[in-house]
C-alpha cells in the first residue's frame, strides 16, 4: 500500500474482540490483521490512480471549505444565532445518519469485483473489517480522500451561490447554509474521526476530550461494530444514532426488505473476504 507505514508513528489496538484477533487457523494464516491473506490482497489493490484522485479531492475540498467558511461568517448576524445553533446540531445528526447509511450499504451489499466502485469504494470497507488497525497506518490523504471526494459537489454548489446570489438572498438563507455547512464538515471529517476511534496511543488531548464527552465517535463505542459479523452500530461520525437505530432494529428491517426484493444475502462479500486465508 502506498501509504502503509508512512507518516503516523502512533500505535493502535485492534478493534476486534481480543479472543478472535488472536485466533490462528491451521496453515498459519491469521483471521485478522495485516498478515491476513485477504487483507494483503485488498491492500495491494490501492493504486496510484486512486491515490491521485484522493490528492486532488483533498486539495479542492479544503480550498472550498475555506472559501465557504469565510463567506458564511461574512453574512452571519447575531439574530441568526438561535437558528444557526439548531442548524449545526441538525447538520451533525444528519451527518451521523448518512455515515451509518453509507457504511451499512458498503459493508452489507456489493462486492470488490463491481466495476469502478468495487475497488475504489467497497475495498476499504472489506479491508477495514479484516485489518482494523490498517486505518491507523493510513496517512491524511488516504484517510480523508474518499470523504473529500463525496463533499466536492455540495461544496462547489455552495461556493457558486456565494458568487452569484444577491447579498439579500444570502443573508436570508444564511441559517440554512449553516446547516448544510455543518453537515458537509462532519461528512468530510467522518473517516478522520473513525481513524481516531481506532487509535489508542499518541492522540492529542483535545481529541480524547471530544471522544470522552461523546462529541465525536468514542473508541469503546465503535468496538461494538467490530464484533463479527459487523451487523450493527454503523454510524461513525458521532455515533449518537447507533443506540436508537439498534433499538428499532433499523438496519435489520432494511436488510429484510432488500433481501426479499433482490434475493441478495447481506454481508455475503464481507464474509467471503474474512474467510480468505490463502
Ligand atoms: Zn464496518
Ligand atoms: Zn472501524
Amino acid at each position: 500500500m502506498a501509504s502503509a507505514g508512512a507518516a503516523d508513528s502512533v500505535r493502535a489496538e485492534a478493534a476486534g474482540p481480543p479472543a478472535e484477533a488472536a485466533e490462528e487457523p491451521e496453515g498459519g494464516s491469521r483471521r485478522w490483521g495485516a498478515q491476513h491473506a485477504g487483507a494483503r490482497e485488498l491492500a495491494e489493490l490501492y493504486s496510484p490512480g486512486k491515490r491521485l484522485q484522493e490528492w486532488i479531492s483533498v486539495i479542492l475540498c479544503f480550498s472550498l471549505i475555506c472559501f465557504n467558511f469565510y463567506n458564511l461568517l461574512f453574512y452571519l448576524r447575531l439574530e441568526h444565532m438561535p437558528s444557526v445553533i439548531v442548524g449545526i446540531f441538525a447538520g451533525v445528526i444528519t451527518a451521523d445518519f448518512l455515515s451509518g447509511l453509507f457504511h451499512w450499504g458498503a459493508d452489507t451489499w456489493g462486492s470488490v469485483e463491481l466495476p469502478i466502485v468495487g475497488k475504489a469504494f467497497i475495498r476499504p470497507f472489506r479491508e477495514h473489517h479484516i485489518d482494523p488497525t490498517a486505518i491507523t497506518r493510513h496517512d491524511f490523504i488516504e484517510t480523508n480522500g474518499d470523504n473529500c471526494f463525496m463533499t466536492l459537489v455540495p461544496l462547489a454548489n455552495m461556493a457558486y451561490k456565494f458568487v452569484s446570489f444577491s447579498p439579500e438572498a444570502l443573508y436570508e438563507t444564511c441559517p440554512w447554509e449553516c446547516y448544510v455547512f455543518a453537515l458537509i464538515i462532519f461528512i468530510t471529517l467522518t473517516n478522520q474521526i473513525h481513524k481516531w476511534s481506532h487509535t489508542y496511543f499518541g492522540l492529542p488531548r483535545w481529541v480524547i476530550f471530544l471522544q470522552d464527552w461523546h462529541i465525536i465517535l468514542p473508541r469503546k463505542h465503535h468496538r461494538i461494530h467490530h464484533v463479527s459479523p459487523h451487523e450493527t452500530y454503523f454510524c461513525i461520525t458521532t455515533g449518537w444514532l447507533n443506540y436508537p437505530l439498534e433499538k428499532i432494529r433499523f438496519w435489520r428491517c432494511l436488510e429484510i426488505i432488500i433481501q426479499a426484493v433482490t434475493g441478495e444475502k447481506p454481508r455475503a462479500d464481507d464474509m467471503k473476504w474474512a474467510q480468505k486465508i490463502k
